[in-house]
Formats: C-alpha cells, sequence, structure tokens
C-alpha cells in the first residue's frame, strides 16, 4: 500500500500516456486522490488511454459535474448506521466498518463521501461494535467491508476474530475485499493463519470488474484462501466503458470460476455523486444481462442487482422490465 501510485503524473508516465490526459485530473484528484497499486498497474495496457482497469482508478473531470439524482449517500447507508461502525440493513447480516482505507480508489466507488473518520468500528477496538454483536442474537453473520478491512494488520484482525469465535450466535464470517485482486501479495501466510483457524465458516467475496484484472498472481493468492477454506465470490459493478459488453462479462465470469471464484453480483451503478459517467441504463443493463445470460451456463451468471435504500435485501432485477421489482 506504501509504494501505490498517487501521482496521476506518474501514472501517465508509467503507462507511456501523454500529459494532456492530465486535464481535469487535478480538480477530480483533489475530491478524492488517486490511489493505485503497482501490481495493478502492471495488469493495464501501455498506450491505452481507454485501458479498463485505468478508467476504473482514473480522476477525471466530469467527476466535478453535478448530475441530478447523484447524490452523497446514494444507498442510505447513513440512515442505517447505528454507531460504532456497524450499519445492519438487513436480517442476521451485520456490516462492520472496519477501516476507512483501501488499497485502491475506485471512481464509482459509493463510500467516497463516507464519513470514515467518525464511523470506524476499529477506532476504539471494536469495544462498541463488539457489544452489539454479542447482545442481537438475531446477527449470524459479521460481513467485514470499509473501506477494505485487509488494510488492517493481521494481528487486528486476528484479535478480531478470535472474539468473535467466542460470541456463540455467529456462525459465519464475510470479508469484503479488493486486496486479493489490487496487492495478491496481501494473502500472505499471517492472513492464512488468522483466517485458516476460526471455528467460523469464512466466505471472501472479491471485487473484480474485467477479466483482465485476474493474472497468475490474483490465481494463486485466491487458491490460497480457498485452500484456507474460504468460500470465494465475486461482485461486479456495471460501469460504462469498463465492462458493459456481454462478451467482456462472459469472459470475466469464466475467469473468476476458473480461479475458484463463484460470480455472486453485477450491481447497477449505485447514484453517488461524480460518478455518473460510468452508468449504464437499466433498460441496457437488462438487455446486456440477457445476452449474458445466453452466453454461459447458470452458474456462472451473476445476479443483477441494485441497492435501493429502505429495501429488506438488494434488488433483484430479471433480463426484461416486466421481470423482478420495479421500483423507480
Ligand atoms: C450489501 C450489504 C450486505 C450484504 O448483502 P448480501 O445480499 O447478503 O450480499 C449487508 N449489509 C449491508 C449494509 C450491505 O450493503
Ligand atoms: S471500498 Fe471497494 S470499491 Fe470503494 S474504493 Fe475501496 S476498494 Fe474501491
Amino acid at each position: 500500500m506504501a509504494t501505490a501510485i498517487t501521482d496521476p503524473r506518474e501514472l501517465l508516465a508509467m503507462l507511456d500516456l501523454p500529459a494532456s490526459g492530465l486535464a481535469g485530473a487535478a480538480t477530480a484528484n483533489g475530491l478524492f486522490r488517486l490511489r493505485v497499486p503497482r501490481p495493478f498497474v502492471a495488469r493495464m495496457r501501455r498506450g491505452d488511454p481507454a485501458d479498463p482497469l485505468l478508467r476504473q482508478v482514473w480522476p477525471l473531470g466530469a467527476e466535478g459535474d453535478e448530475v441530478p439524482g447523484y447524490d452523497l449517500d446514494a444507498v442510505g447507508d447513513l440512515a442505517s448506521l447505528r454507531g460504532d461502525g456497524i450499519i445492519h440493513k438487513y436480517a442476521g447480516r451485520a456490516l462492520l466498518i472496519a477501516t476507512g482505507s483501501c488499497g485502491v480508489h475506485c471512481r464509482y466507488c459509493f463510500r467516497r463521501h463516507f464519513p470514515y473518520a467518525d464511523e470506524n468500528a476499529a477506532r476504539q477496538q471494536w469495544r462498541g461494535a463488539l457489544q452489539q454483536l454479542r447482545t442481537d442474537t438475531s446477527i449470524r453473520e459479521v460481513i467485514l467491508s470499509g473501506g477494505d478491512p485487509l488494510s488492517l494488520a493481521d494481528h487486528k484482525l486476528a484479535d478480531l476474530v478470535r472474539t468473535l469465535d467466542r460470541i456463540p450466535h455467529i456462525e459465519r464470517l464475510r470479508l469484503h475485499t479488493r486486496q486479493p485482486i489490487v496487492i495478491p501479495a496481501r494473502v500472505d501466510d499471517a492472513l492464512l493463519t488468522w483466517l485458516g483457524s476460526t471455528r467460523l465458516q469464512t466466505v471472501v467475496v472479491v471485487h473484480v470488474n474485467h477479466p483482465q484484472e485476474l493474472d497468475a498472481d490474483t490465481g494463486l493468492a485466491l487458491g490460497r484462501l480457498k485452500d484456507a477454506g474460504a468460500t470465494l465470490f465475486n461482485q461486479a459493478v456495471l460501469l460504462a466503458g469498463v465492462n458493459d459488453d456481454p462478451a467482456v462479462l462472459a469472459t470475466l465470469s469464466e475467469r473468476l470460476f476458473a480461479q475458484g471464484v463463484i460470480p455472486y453480483y453485477l450491481h447497477l451503478l449505485d447514484r453517488v455523486r461524480g460518478a455518473a459517467h460510468f452508468d449504464v441504463p437499466r433498460e441496457r443493463a437488462q438487455r446486456l444481462y440477457r445476452e449474458l445470460s445466453a452466453r454461459l451456463p447458470g452458474y456462472l451468471v451473476p445476479h443483477l442487482a441494485l441497492e435501493e435504500a429502505g429495501r429488506a435485501s438488494k434488488t433483484i432485477i430479471g433480463m426484461d422490465a416486466t421481470s423482478g421489482d420495479i421500483a423507480t
């Protein structure tokens, strides 16, 4: 994480791209800073300003546009906060905001405006969060999210997991992380030791949007997580100019599966301020999804989903406007 690229000029130079690409970057970079780890940069194509990995991390002037319907709190997280860094929206699952740091800054991220300094479960050694988890016996699954929980040091995560192990009603531990993808070396012995020794069933949800993000190193990292007993899923976000193409999405599913990962969700973009240029309109998304489904076995087709404030689950939408739950 310490050697991640944070200077737009340096990133352009590494990719053999002209400095003219800097126009607009400065303002957007001031809103949400560029951050991209070197192993991820290494998978970008040189000399291609439209590279799908670059597009996910490159600050664009368009982020400064105010677009109606794109808000600071797109998914109603602020209303679901219980304090102590816990978001409890859905039955049986409590999400812990383990940290505000990420290995990579994704431009479309719905948490880019989140008040991490105030809402962070680790801030007071998890005390408040753990108290809530102990007293609410309806919680069967603890989800570590953020930010990226694997930004935390292993001794902190090991301590947390040891404590969770002793709460009898908790059965599953889920991590939502991009680190095994953007910094595969993060999956090291220390991580595998605590992950492999908990009594909890472990689930790791990675976040891969494009097949080019997967290489031999991610394959190794994911294989080690699987060998440590974790069930691996992927969630992707449908992003204009990155993966809004059925062939790309089909290759993504197949390459994920080849690395031991089951496609779980394909999310429509959360309507967060600064991300409107990534939007794929719902009807087009459903058309793409129909084409994707025609190319793959059912178990490689992720749920097409979106998150709507105030609902009891993610909203799963189908292939056409007449199926699924129409909320808008
Ligand atoms: C998405 C999300 C979950 C997990 O939902 P699943 O459908 O179980 O993957 C849990 N809590 C919050 C706050 C979420 O946003
Ligand atoms: S929370 Fe996830 S999607 Fe958002 S910036 Fe961090 S790694 Fe990217």
